[in-house]
């Protein structure tokens, strides 16, 4: 979809970057109001805007190893002194267009992967957790292995029970709140996919995590930056698919693929 320059913006999204444009905005209270629309939409305590997804999975690996420390913030990529290691099923690793285990990475933390591409099991993933886990990863997408891994559930089930914080990255998926309500900590988005938004990215989650994450822009999250257009164009996008007639549009397509069969 990247290659593709995303998907087509809708006409608010559009209509909301182009109208915060010519104006100055404080960008935290920018985000503040879209942390209020994520949690609309989402079921969440709070959100924030990145980039883009690959973004958010950076930003929010680095805040639940940093927390809210602003010395370990400034420190990033060097870990040193702090849990650092993320666990993911090997059949998660995927390649959206770059490899999801660089984005972990690239904020100093270390991929543990769990089980084989084609099986993980309950005690490899309890074998893999440990004093210097940070964090635990799950991939919701169509790019991952889907035989073999463990449920959503059991995976939350296992690392709630160690104290260590799902993050799900939903990049592409529609469900905006099922993988939150299942108790993942954080639940990642992309702005510039189904949403119509412009190119961006969606954190979701506890309040303590998403903060941490967020705080991670006075850090390695400079580089990533998103901007006003942006952040006010995905607010639009998000009340737009709120808005809009989620059956009618299937039915519509489902037509359109029936003349075309
Ligand atoms: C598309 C995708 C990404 C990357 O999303 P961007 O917003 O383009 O960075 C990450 N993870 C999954 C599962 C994806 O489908």
């Amino acid at each position: 979809m990247t290659a593709l320059g995303s998907s087509i913006m809708n006409q608010d999204a559009i209509a909301a970057a182009a109208a915060i444009a010519p104006h100055f905005v404080e960008i935290d209270d920018l985000q503040r109001r879209a942390s209020a629309s994520i949690a609309a939409a989402t079921g969440a305590e709070a959100g924030f805007v990145t980039a883009c997804s690959s973004a958010a999975i950076t930003l929010a690996i680095a805040g639940a190893m940093t927390g809210v420390d602003r010395a370990a913030i400034e420190r990033l990529p060097d870990t040193s002194g702090l849990r650092n290691e993320v666990v993911v099923q090997l059949g998660h690793l995927v390649n959206y267009g770059a490899p999801l285990d660089q984005a972990v990475r690239l904020a100093g933390a270390k991929v543990v992967p769990v089980g084989q591409a084609t099986a993980a099991a309950a005690y490899q993933l309890a074998a893999a957790i440990g004093e210097r886990t940070a964090a635990a990863l799950y991939v919701v997408s169509h790019h991952a292995v889907h035989y073999g891994q463990l449920p959503l559930e059991t995976f939350i089930g296992i690392c709630r029970g160690r104290g260590v914080p799902v993050i799900v990255d939903a990049a592409s998926e529609y469900d905006l709140c099922g993988f939150l309500a299942a108790g993942a900590d954080i639940a990642l988005y992309s702005g510039h996919k189904f949403l119509g938004g412009p190119t961006s990215g969606i954190v979701a989650g506890s309040e303590a995590l998403v903060r941490a994450a967020y705080l991670q822009n006075r850090g390695i999250g400079r580089g990533m930056k998103i901007g006003k257009e942006g952040i006010y164009g995905l607010i639009a996008a998000l009340a737009a698919w709120q808005a809009r007639d989620h059956a009618a549009i299937r039915a519509a397509e489902r037509e359109t693929l029936a003349l075309s069969a």
